[in-house]
């Protein structure tokens, strides 16, 4: 059949094998073109969702994303335990490495770094960790942002200096250095697409939050009592679990996806959004987290805006990476392969003909199964594994 939206002779399909269109528009809504009902690496979900593990984890299918889900949940319910018997100190370093250690895990399970883990993951996660180390020393000797933390009674009143250091200033910093590992990796150009590129942002981000938070629990770490009264550390906990390495990490992964995407002679509004995004969200994560705890609002407000910033960042991520992948996929030839999101066996060039998900963002082991297909007019598929 031809395809109504690039004119190209495809195969019979709910989506077009090569610009992703969705065929048919009956029964769907909004644009078949741009398709954001469908989003590109978990088709099943619209890119407008906050869903954590199909944004910053995208090569992973259904059953993975699962099994990853039950682990974070899993990893939080262990912290849980150890914030009610009072073990604070396992409780905050069990937070700090519960995100991290998961995208390590990931990353080992798409093998995104395809033949040079090493130099991938020095990069990207040792790179971030390192320069997350000596930013935090630094802001560590210019103020001291935890001093105070978990301590109802902790002096109130910040000045206006610190706000602007605390809040405005060390976000701009980081979000400029944050990437830096990144760009550096010596063999990045075996790594064009631009979901690769988020990948390593992300991954990066997250060595850095690991450094950052060890710096600023360092005092509390070495000096609290193994064992002590639970009181508010719920509350820190949880940032320290969840939000902040989600904001650290999808606010570098937008930067560095953005980037990928200037290499690629991409850039335009979208990515320009996306850069101003990163910086706007991570300010306004700290300093809104820096005002109400000032304001001494219940410390459950804290929670619910640095959900809703990271949930709006979670967002563009998947907005960016979702039009990333409709534009960089229509290349990649026709070839058998099986696809990684709905198990058919499928006659495809950049995506699944029947579900619609982009092929680049399959894991490298089914990249590397795809056989090129001889033929002349690729024939319809169907075959359920
Ligand atoms: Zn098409
Ligand atoms: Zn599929």
């Amino acid at each position: 059949m031809r395809c109504d939206h690039c004119a190209t002779d495809v195969p019979d399909g709910v989506f077009c094998t090569r610009c992703g269109a969705h065929q048919g528009t009956a029964a769907e809504v909004g644009d078949p073109k741009t398709r954001e009902n469908r989003y590109a690496a978990h088709p099943g979900e619209h890119v407008v969702q906050p869903s954590v593990f199909t944004t910053l984890f995208p090569h992973l299918g259904q059953q993975k994303i699962h099994e990853f889900r039950w682990a974070f949940a899993a990893g939080l319910a262990g912290i849980l335990i150890l914030y009610v018997a009072g073990l604070i100190t396992a409780a905050i370093l069990v937070a700090t490495f519960l995100v991290p250690v998961l995208y390590l895990i990931y990353l080992y399970e798409a093998q995104v770094y395809r033949d040079e883990p090493a130099i991938v993951l020095g990069f990207t996660i040792g790179g971030g960790a390192l320069i997350g180390l000596v930013l935090a020393l630094i802001e560590r000797g210019l103020s001291n942002p935890y001093a105070g933390v978990g301590n109802p009674l902790r002096n109130a009143g910040i000045g206006a200096g610190m706000l602007l250091f605390i809040g405005i200033l060390i976000p701009i910093v980081q979000e400029a250095l944050k990437p830096l590992p990144a760009l550096l990796l010596p063999n990045r150009g075996d790594f064009p697409e631009t979901v690769d590129g988020l990948v390593f942002g992300i991954a990066a981000g997250l060595g850095f939050s690991v450094a950052e938070s060890l710096v600023g629990f360092s005092s509390v770490i070495t000096s609290l009592p193994a064992h002590m009264a639970p009181g508010n550390w719920i509350y820190d906990l949880t940032t320290l679990a969840i939000f902040q390495p989600l904001l650290q990490g999808s606010a570098t992964g937008i930067v560095v996806a953005a980037i990928w995407r200037y290499r690629r002679g991409r850039f335009a509004r979208r990515e320009l959004g996306g850069l101003g995004t990163a910086v706007v969200a991570h300010i306004a994560f700290a300093l809104g987290t820096l005002l109400l705890k000032d304001s001494q609002v219940n410390a459950l407000f804290v929670l619910v805006w640095q959900a809703t910033v990271v949930g709006a960042v979670l967002i563009y991520v998947r907005y960016l990476l979702h039009h990333s992948l409709l534009e960089e996929a229509a290349h990649m030839g026709f070839a058998e392969t099986v696809c990684p999101n709905c198990h058919m066996h499928i006659v495809a060039s950049g995506f699944c003909p029947n579900c619609g998900m982009a092929l680049t963002a399959a894991p490298t082991s089914v990249k590397r199964a795809r056989k090129p297909h001889t033929g002349a007019a690729p024939k319809a598929q169907g075959r359920k594994t």
